[in-house]
């Protein structure tokens, strides 16, 4: 209530207003109640900024883009946290848990309704709908995948920044979220080929005698792929991975599996930010024909192959899934940008030659425990860099902020995003 600034203003102006001024180089947006002294004097106090968490509604979706841990460590920084009642309720997140960590807890209205609003999948058009003009919305947004959504939350003037576009810098890297989800989905896919295998992981000498250990052959060692080799030689399998970028050769390596090497000759296979380039179809015809006896040689195919805001390359067609064993396994984390396999069918499992097909879209839901606390871990490393409890401030002169924002002051500020809806 003391807290300055203090302004004369008119009587029309005073009660609950949102306040933004531009300050050299960073514009601010902050809360202010405003509180009559004398008849034509008012105290404007600076309002918490509000967090609001509404529950997830996708199918099969467990996560929540909030923990208690992390709402303590913002009431603490100043922020006013809303909880939508059973928000965390998939992950076991309790709605006490959360009260006594220091949020309300709301109805899914109030959540969306705050001055920043955090979720773990893209908004939709109704909780589009239900968002203030001037708030922010944080959060994955798939903005190349869906870049229309994008012009939803710039026509209700909101603010957004996707998690997906947070630059590859190292001060950016508590705020992978990308990174953190994919390492629960490579955990996750392996536990699920592993379940789905009609034998044995490790090497097992027992007295019915000697059984070999299964060959497992990871595509793709990235984040996720990296995770797989680990969690795959952690149950004992044998395993094998391969990679388009030269870089990955070393990480395989270290992580004590074999890596394939295909002879042919690729372009520049890596971008700036790490991520894989497209091979050309010429190039692409010889990479799937050279991998054929590697997939023939595995009971299981981990394949996580992605290239941003692309289809996901096909790596594994229909004459090596011919060539697997009966009973091999693959599962496709590529599944939510097609696929890198033919027969994959995204959300399903199918058999083709005798080979089970896995093609999930909700791997980080299967540990929604340990996948929503670090997912929530990467937003608040986003809001404590761009806020405190008092005032959110946009920053295009930090290259995080401007790698990871979409839409601002009713526009498609993101080049790539607007390149998009252009075409
Ligand atoms: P991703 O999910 O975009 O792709 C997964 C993997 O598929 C990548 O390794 C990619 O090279 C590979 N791939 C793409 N096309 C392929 C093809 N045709 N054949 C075979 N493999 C193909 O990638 P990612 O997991 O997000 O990570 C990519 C790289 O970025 C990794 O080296 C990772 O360590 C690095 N990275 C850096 C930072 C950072 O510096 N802050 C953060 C995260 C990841």
């Amino acid at each position: 209530m003391h807290s300055l600034p203090l302004w004369t203003i008119s009587r029309e102006n005073a009660g609950d207003l949102r306040w933004s001024s531009y300050i050299p180089g960073v514009s601010c947006t902050g809360a202010y109640r405003s509180h009559c002294l004398h008849d034509r004097i008012f105290i404007r106090e600076r309002m918490a900024l509000t967090i609001g968490v509404p529950k997830e509604t996708a199918a099969g979706e467990r996560r929540v883009a909030i923990v208690p841990e992390v709402v303590r460590k913002l009431v603490t920084q100043g922020f006013e946290v809303v909880v939508e009642a059973g928000a965390g309720e998939a992950a076991y997140f309790t709605d006490d848990a959360f009260r006594e960590a220091g949020a309300r807890i709301g109805t899914c209205s109030k959540a969306l309704g705050a001055d920043i609003v955090l979720k773990a999948t893209p908004p939709l058009k109704p909780e589009i709908g239900k968002m203030k003009p001037g708030s922010l919305f944080l959060g994955l947004l798939d903005p190349l995948g869906m870049p229309a959504l994008c012009l939803e939350l710039a026509n209700r003037s909101v603010t957004a920044l996707s998690m997906e576009l947070a630059p590859r810098i190292s001060r950016a890297q508590k705020m992978d979220a990308l990174s953190a989800m994919s390492s629960v989905a490579g955990y996750e896919a392996v536990l699920q080929a592993a379940a789905a295998l009609p034998r044995f992981f490790p090497l097992l000498t027992t007295a019915a005698g000697t059984l070999k250990p299964a060959n497992v052959l990871v595509l793709g060692a990235g984040v996720a792929g990296l995770q797989a080799i680990a969690t795959a030689r952690r149950l004992g399998a044998r395993v094998s991975a391969y990679d388009i970028r030269d870089a990955a050769q070393e990480e395989v390596r270290s992580l004590g599996a074999k890596f394939v090497e295909l002879v042919f000759e690729t372009q520049q296979d890596a971008d700036t930010g790490g991520y894989a380039t497209a091979l050309t179809a010429e190039k692409a015809a010889q990479q799937t024909a050279l991998l054929v006896p590697h997939i023939a040689a595995a009971d299981v195919v981990i394949s996580t192959a992605l290239v941003p805001g692309r289809p996901a390359p096909i790596l594994v067609t229909d004459e090596a899934l011919q060539a697997m064993k009966p009973g091999s396994v693959v599962v496709d984390l590529a599944a939510p940008g097609g696929g890198n396999c033919t027969a994959t069918k995204p959300g399903k499992t199918v058999t083709s030659h005798d080979v089970r097909i896995f093609g999930p879209l909700d791997l980080p839901s299967k540990a929604p425990v340990d996948a929503s606390a670090m997912y929530a871990r990467t937003l608040f490393a986003v809001l404590t860099e761009f806020s405190d409890g008092e005032a959110f401030r946009p920053n295009f002169e930090d290259e995080i902020f401007k790698g990871m924002c979409v839409t601002h002051e009713g526009q498609v500020v993101h080049e790539r995003i607007r390149t998009l809806l252009d075409t």
